[in-house]
């Protein structure tokens, strides 16, 4: 992007100087309308999601199955919400951030068989292509359980189709081990970002690792051209997929369930604030739709995204989404967050945003490592760097003009008393032991 193209868009959007800059900032979205409005604009809705969560219980029989990790839940893959009082305590000590209300910790980083929030979205959208395989075949009639799609027989049957994706790593550790449980024969395009034991863990289930030189974007561009080339092959989109976006936003349903049940209301007078890191977009924003649908306006939903690739940012704040890329403002694109190493945002993500999102904000590297390790500190939890950006929102937003100004104008301020902020733990259990103690030592 030209100079002059830039400045114009800074002179549209002052923020974007600091973001330009690689500097942290907080954003609050001017375009957020009513829920019901916003929602209204969406093409997808709450039958949507219903029906997402139905297959996942029509599939739980199978992945109890091939899973026994998972028989506890039954086949569900769901995670714990842990208050974590400490790390409260912790951040308004170390920070200074007058936090109020509840802190908890939404454990999607210890979610069986992928060991992070892509085993929401990814592990679905290998479902439900299952499912249309399998139902086109006569694989299943009406009334069978799941469970036999484990048969050998039909194992055998799915080893003729593959499953293509590109990705960062966690995306193709979910759809890779998933696809290699029905299956599939599976190649996972992998970007440079990508860590080496992924990579590694990935081999190990059986799945044709791809490397790139270059980014995310690169390498999804070549998986979906190999993909269409051949027509046993399905594509997994992270950028477009309505399925992906759908088996997100089930946590929203789940978590009703779980907050009922530690009697943490959400209404109009006990708001509940959420943070999720955000990469492409596809996770925190199937999360956020569910979450918008389920709680309507007592739910404030806000992003969090490295300073080098806050590219959801960047493509809400100028309103060009998928049409701008984080290089065009001269940034990097790399992170140690490798889940959140992507340049340009979903198109169709951004959309569904801009009336619902709270806002966004950037963080710094280096705290990502600050915050990882104040966790372990005071909750003995480790999570993967990308995973801490959330703790950024209850660290900076109520020391912010622009978001105090958000809480007054949403009259949230006197109700603050009596708020509960999730931090939406997005990967770490899979974190090999030695990379865990090279991340404890990082900075
Ligand atoms: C993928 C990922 C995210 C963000 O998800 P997107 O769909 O790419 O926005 C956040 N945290 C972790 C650990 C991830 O792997």
């Amino acid at each position: 992007m030209e100079a002059a193209e830039q400045n114009k868009l800074i002179e549209q959007h002052p923020i974007l100087a600091d973001l330009k800059e690689a500097k942290e900032i907080v954003w609050i979205n001017p375009d957020k309308v009513i829920t019901a409005e916003g929602l209204a604009r969406s093409s997808l809705g709450m039958a949507d999601i219903d029906d997402a969560e139905a297959r996942l219980k029509r599939f739980a029989p199978f992945i109890e199955r091939c899973f026994p990790e998972t028989r506890e839940r039954h086949g569900l893959i769901e995670s714990l919400l842990k208050p974590i009082p400490g790390m409260k305590a912790r951040i308004n000590e170390r920070y200074g951030s007058n936090l109020k209300g509840d802190l908890l910790l939404k454990m999607d980083s210890h979610l069986a068989i992928a060991g992070s929030v892509k085993a929401r979205g990814g592990i679905y959208e290998v479902l439900k292509h299952t499912e249309d395989l399998a139902l086109e075949h006569g694989l299943l009639k009406e009334g069978d359980s799941y469970a036999k799609l484990a048969d050998p027989k039909c194992r055998e049957f799915f080893s003729q189709y593959k499953i293509q994706v590109g990705s960062t790593g966690n995306l193709g550790m979910s759809i890779g081990i998933m696809s290699a449980a029905v299956g599939f024969t599976v190649i996972v395009h992998m970007s440079a970002d990508a860590k080496q034991w992924k990579k590694d863990l990935l081999r190990s289930h059986g799945v044709t690792v791809m490397e790139y030189e270059s980014d995310y974007s690169e390498a999804v561009k070549n998986g979906r051209k190999l993909s269409d080339e051949d027509p046993k092959s399905y594509f997994v989109d992270d950028e477009n997929s309505k399925d992906l976006f759908l088996g997100y936003a089930v946590a929203a349903k789940r978590l009703a369930e779980q907050l009922e049940e530690q009697k943490i209301k959400v209404d109009q007078d006990h708001p509940l604030f959420v943070y999720i890191p955000c990469g492409v977009g596809g996770a925190p924003g199937g999360v956020t739709f569910g979450l918008k649908e389920v709680f309507g306006d007592a739910v404030h939903c806000f992003f969090a995204e490295p300073v080098q690739a806050p590219c959801m940012a960047l493509g809400m704040i100028s309103g060009l989404h998928n049409k701008i890329s984080v290089q065009d403002m001269g940034l990097t694109g790399l992170t140690a967050a490798d889940g959140l190493a992507v340049g340009r945002p979903s198109g169709f993500v951004g959309g569904v945003m801009a009336p619902l999102l709270s806002g966004e904000f950037t963080v710094d590297d280096a705290m990502l490592y600050e915050y990882m390790r104040d966790l372990l500190d005071t909750e003995e939890v480790l999570l993967e760097p990308s995973a801490c950006a959330g703790f950024q929102g209850p660290v900076k937003l109520f020391v912010t003009e622009a978001a105090n100004a958000y809480l007054k104008e949403q009259r949230l301020d006197e109700k603050m008393e009596h708020a509960s902020h999730i931090v939406w733990a997005t990967g770490g259990s899979l974190v090999p032991e030695t990379m865990r103690e090279e991340y404890k030592n990082t900075f």
